[in-house]
């Protein structure tokens, strides 16, 4: 049995504007394991960002509880714009966190080298930026989240200003360093091919004012990288199941 590192339980968000108050997060509960790849998915507007953000302790909660299971969690977050500094080196930029954190040291400015090396970015560690494709940046970002060495990384939309064939390649280089360092990682995607291929499990959210409609336990035959578990045969199945979850109309 997987260790439980988060509980989130009967959160709520209101907004409030000159109209008045929005429920957007009505009663949501669900509780993240040890190394698990989690995706939420659900209608747009019914408040994924809104949950990553809260989680991330950028927004505040109207109620309910986040409960981290062990003291001093680190958390890294990553949004669909790489956020990286034009005038900083791709290493430079990638030690921006630690910098921040004041805990930037030899050993973990030899870490973050040697996870670029690992990566596929050693040629371009003293370039800048402007030198790397979109992909490539959001590798970086990658990167500069994982130098924190976060016990949770939270991807929101990651790859979704990426063009498809870009996107694809880059999501499975993504699952796969957050596999092989271990990670837990929770992601907001509007994309369900992209959340079948990468997730343990997915929770599924209804409308606004949102709740937890469904969970699914992805369980995917000959599961590979995300690319490769297009083609398993529970994969379509598991894509109409959830669109239709999703009950969208135009
Ligand atoms: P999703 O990520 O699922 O598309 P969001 O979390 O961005 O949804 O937004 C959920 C709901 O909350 C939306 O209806 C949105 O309009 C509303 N909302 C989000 N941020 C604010 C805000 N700062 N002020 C008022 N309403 C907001």
């Amino acid at each position: 049995m997987k260790k439980c590192v988060l509980s989130i339980e009967h959160l709520q968000k209101n907004y409030h504007d000159k109209n008045g108050e929005i429920v957007a997060i009505k009663d949501v509960s669900f509780d993240v394991y040890d190394g698990e790849f989690l995706s939420i998915v659900g209608p747009s507007g019914c408040g994924k960002s809104t949950l990553l953000s809260i989680l991330a302790k950028i927004d505040k909660k109207s109620g309910g509880e986040i409960k981290y299971h062990s003291d001093n969690i680190i958390l890294g977050y990553m949004l669909q714009s790489d956020f990286l500094f034009p005038w900083r080196t791709i290493l430079e930029n990638c030690l921006l966190g630690l910098e921040i954190n004041k805990t930037l040291d030899e050993k973990k400015k030899q870490r973050v080298i040697d996870l670029l090396n690992t990566y596929g970015l050693g040629d371009f560690i003293n370039k800048y930026p402007d030198s790397l494709s979109g992909g490539m940046k959001q590798r970086v970002a990658l990167i500069r989240t994982l130098a924190i060495d976060p016990d949770i990384l939270l991807l929101d939309e990651a790859f979704s200003a990426l063009d498809f064939q870009t996107r694809s390649v880059l999501a499975d280089d993504v699952y796969k360093i957050i596999k092989s360092e271990g990670k837990t990682a929770i992601m907001v995607t509007h994309n369900l091919s992209e959340a079948i291929t990468m997730s343990d499990r997915i929770i599924v959210l209804t409308k606004r004012p949102s709740v937890v409609k469904k969970i699914y336990n992805i369980k995917l035959t000959d599961k590979s990288t995300p690319i490769n578990n297009r083609k398993c045969p529970e994969f379509n199945d598991y894509y109409d199941r959830i669109w239709r979850d999703l009950d969208v109309h135009l």
